[in-house]
């Protein structure tokens, strides 16, 4: 048996074979070729794969994420097929008896500056799906995985990271837990992984090695302990712990239909955060009240393409219907920083976290934004919906947020198009700036929500997505606590009220100090929603009472 040590980032035990999940590099040399029909034939081969793959994904997608979202994938189909496309690649191994793999790399960036270099925006946006194509095609060329991992045995899945584009495209029914050589605590992996319920590591560094595929091995998410190739006793020891675990689950469906009050009568809303319409199964299971952080990236991330008005409104629809009339907050799309996507284009940065994101493209790109906007009203009309701004700095943009809002509203006024008169508009607190002018901001929203994960990285200065710096992140610093206590102050002077949307939400010793500073709403992955609850049931008036003014500014 060995031992590795990493950092657990969700809780849990999982026993199982280690898979795992690599991404080969496609390498294109430029070879001569003497028996052409060989190499057509090869060629045929890769296409009628790509081609099956394809139509696969198109299933997966509409069964997921409906018809709309599946479409992108016919029309990858369509491309392969394409005549021209063809005729090109065809060309290049016949008349200059070149390799296919070059034929095809040459043809794709051919086809792709054509379409960059048309001025109809939709015509200029395919040269990301040709080259998405191509890839796929020249993979199969190579019989390279596209890091999927094929089987119908369930498995505990490793990686070196995962960027959140591969966790959402990665089929994840027979994953039993998440384990990867990088990552940080607050990466979207980790974050994934509790969504999920599902325990992970992070951080096992270089000892996670690839011979280790098929062997068997226990993880443990609270610890950060991967066991190789278990012992009897630790085996025994570990089936033990899962199955307390169960039991304490168990004891906690117990809560469920049970309010969120503290023996001495404080309330507060416990919602869940999810990142997709897959994840409302687990929010109703767990008997969350709301949905307090819908990160609407994700149904950006999972299309190759912008998702357009109808694709966007149906999901949003689904959502509020699905939660029958409970609060369902959406945050309009955090692409940028860790969270790329090859059709928006956007520049490589130094400083990316500080850089081109959220709320920053929604405002240069109002287009995107107002689409988004068109689909959220609309699904309004459907349920109570709440609609969240990430990455706010300043007065300034929730004031040109709030025109732009109220442009969205007229034209579907004017197109007799129903939408609800009680949206809420909040903004997230998740950057020093805006919880320092939270007295500002207050009077104009109805509420804040606070993405601790970001707060903490922007305040403590220490990039989240960076293993290195766990060592220094105090996820308790006082300078964190006092941006929320005055950021809470403020909201409830201007009569808006204020949740945590991050991470720390769910944080229970931090329990009484959120209610000591009088926050209104907790949003926790699905699975610490009843955990929480049976906090918040314990929590007594003198712990509340002497943290009370500890975190005042002043
Ligand atoms: C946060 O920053 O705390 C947050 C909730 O947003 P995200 O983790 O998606 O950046
Ligand atoms: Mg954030």
């Amino acid at each position: 048996m060995k031992e590795l040590k990493g950092k657990g980032v969700s809780a849990g035990i999982a026993i199982g074979p280690i898979r795992f999940y690599r991404k080969e590099e496609v390498t294109v040399k430029r070879e001569h070729v003497e028996d052409t029909d060989a190499e057509l034939a090869r060629l045929e081969k890769a296409k009628e794969k790509t081609l099956e793959q394809l139509g696969n994904l198109y299933e997966k997608a509409r069964k997921e994420v409906g018809d709309a979202s599946a479409q992108i994938f016919e029309v990858h189909q369509m491309m392969v097929e394409d005549d021209d496309y063809q005729e090109s690649i065809h060309n290049i191994i016949s008349a200059q008896k070149l390799n296919a793999e070059y034929a095809v790399a040459t043809t794709a960036d051919n086809f792709a500056d054509m379409f960059a270099s048309m001025d109809d925006a939709y015509m200029k946006e395919r040269a990301a799906d040709v080259r998405d194509v191509s890839e796929r095609l020249l993979r199969n060329l190579q019989n390279k995985s596209d890091g999927g991992i094929d089987t119908d045995e369930k498995y505990i899945l490793c990686a070196d990271d995962l960027a959140p584009s591969e966790t959402v495209q990665m089929d994840k029914t027979n994953v039993l837990a998440f384990c990867t050589r990088y990552g940080a605590s607050n990466s979207h992996t980790a974050i994934l992984a509790r969504t999920m319920s599902l325990p992970a590591i992070i951080g096992l560094g270089e000892a996670l090695t690839e011979d280790m595929e098929g062997k068997q091995a226990i993880i443990d998410g609270r610890t950060g302990v991967l066991f190789l190739e278990p012992d009897e006793q630790t085996r025994a020891q570990k089936q033990k712990e899962y199955e307390d675990e169960l039991k304490h689950r168990e004891l906690l469906q117990e809560l469920k239909g049970q309010d969120n009050v503290t023996p001495y009568g404080q309330s507060i809303n416990v919602y869940a955060n999810i990142g997709g319409l897959n994840d409302i199964g687990a929010v109703l299971a767990n008997d969350a009240r709301g949905i307090g952080l819908f990160r609407s990236e994700f149904l950006y991330l999972e299309n190759s393409d912008y998702p357009d008005e109808e694709q966007q409104f149906q999901c949003y629809k689904k959502v509020l219907e699905r939660m029958a009339g409970k609060k369902v907050i959406i945050r309009t799309m955090d692409i940028g920083a860790d969270k790329q996507i090859d059709y928006f284009n956007l520049d490589k940065e130094d400083n990316p976290a500080l850089g081109y994101r959220a709320i920053r493209i929604c405002l240069t790109r109002p287009e995107i934004f107002k689409t988004q906007l068109r689909a959220l009203y609309r699904a309004s009309y459907f349920g109570s919906l709440g609609i969240m701004f990430p990455m706010i700095i300043s007065l300034e943009e929730v004031r040109e947020i709030k025109q732009i809002v109220a442009s969205v509203k007229k034209e579907l006024d004017e197109e007799n198009i129903p939408y609800s008169d009680d949206v809420e508009l909040g903004i997230m607190i998740e950057t020093p700036a805006a919880a320092m002018v939270s007295d500002q901001l207050a009077p104009e929203v109805d509420f804040f929500s606070v993405g601790t994960n970001d707060l903490t990285q922007y305040t403590l200065a220490l990039d989240r997505q960076n293993p290195h710096l766990d060592r220094f992140l105090d996820t308790h610093h006082p300078a964190l606590l006092r941006l929320i206590q005055f950021a809470a102050d403020n909201a409830h002077k201007h009569g808006a009220w204020i949740g945590i949307c991050g991470e720390l939400g769910g944080d229970l010793e931090l329990t009484d100090t959120f209610l000591a500073m009088g926050i209104d709403e907790l949003s926790v992955s699905p699975n610490r929603v009843l955990p929480l609850r049976e906090r918040i049931r314990s929590v007594q008036k003198e712990e509340v009472e002497a943290i009370k003014s500890s975190y005042k500014i002043g």
